[in-house]
């Protein structure tokens, strides 16, 4: 069984639509794919009507999560979207967005960047607008040559010079929010300090007696010396093992199926959520 728990589509800041996710999983192999878009459950209906014969799509989320001052990203799986206090939370960090977009493109346009509210509005399409949304309309306005220069410190790179930044959830209620939906979380790329921070032991055993159900142990960024660390902190917590590939369709290099979960660790951490 080939099991990858990470994947972003076009209801955050993937490339693909959620089909295309599903099509690309199927060929790279995969019989377990979850569906994890940042801050929104908007991907999964049009997931299951294109889930190939063969693959189980486990539906998931990334939750923008805030610890001292860094970003911190929870996985969860199977919550249940008719949860109140978690749909108020998902609305409430939408709203967020949307306001922190229209300020880069504020502080953007005040250093000389031509780009307007709406051309970012309709590169977003329905998604949820992110930071890769206000790199492609400067791209299209000819400030950068492509996406990937806009996330420096001369632009909106954290910390830099057009850089806004947004709500995120306490981790520890995040995690108590997910356990009351049903669902099962686990931290995303603990150990990569190009997605936030590299998170210390101390921090992580909050969350897990917070009831985190696993560390993702197997991710693109992280080096051997970070899996051992994570793998051994995750078995003195008691903690499933995770992983996945966090591809992002064209952003990141098509590259589903590139880390995967064992069978044995996938099989604990469904059995922590109430829905799976
Ligand atoms: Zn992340
Ligand atoms: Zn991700």
């Amino acid at each position: 069984m080939r099991i990858d728990l990470h994947s972003h589509s076009t209801a955050s800041d993937g490339t693909d639509p959620p089909a295309e996710v599903m099509r690309r999983a199927r060929t790279a192999g995969l019989d377990v794919i979850a569906l994890t878009d940042h801050d929104t459950l908007a991907g999964h209906d049009e997931a299951r009507r294109a889930l190939p014969p063969g693959l189980t799509l486990v539906p998931g989320i990334e939750l923008s999560c805030r610890l001292g001052g860094h970003s911190v990203h929870l996985l969860a799986y199977h919550v249940d979207p008719a949860q109140a206090e978690l749909a108020e939370e998902l609305h409430a960090m939408t709203t967020d967005r949307l306001r922190r977009a229209r300020e880069m493109v504020g502080k953007l346009r005040e250093l000389g960047v031509d780009i307007t509210w709406e051309q970012v509005a309709a590169i977003a399409g329905g998604a949820v607008v992110g930071r890769p949304h206000l790199a492609r309309a400067m791209v299209a306005a000819g400030a950068i040559g492509s996406p990937e220069q806009a996330f420096t410190a001369d632009w909106i790179g954290a910390g830099g010079r057009a850089y806004v930044d947004r709500y995120g959830l306490d981790p520890e209620r995040a995690i108590r929010l997910v356990s009351s939906a049903g669902g099962v979380s686990v931290l995303a790329h603990p150990g990569s300090p190009q997605r936030g921070w590299v998170i210390g032991d101390e921090a992580v055993e909050r969350l897990a007696r917070a009831g985190l159900g696993g560390l993702e142990v197997a991710h693109p960024d992280h080096d051997e010396a970070e899996r051992l660390r994570l793998a051994r902190l995750a078995g003195a917590l008691g903690l499933a093992v995770s992983g996945g590939s966090d591809d992002h369709g064209l952003l990141t290099g098509h590259r589903l199926g590139c880390e995967t979960i064992a069978p044995g660790e996938y099989e604990r951490l469904m059995s922590l959520a109430a829905r799976a």
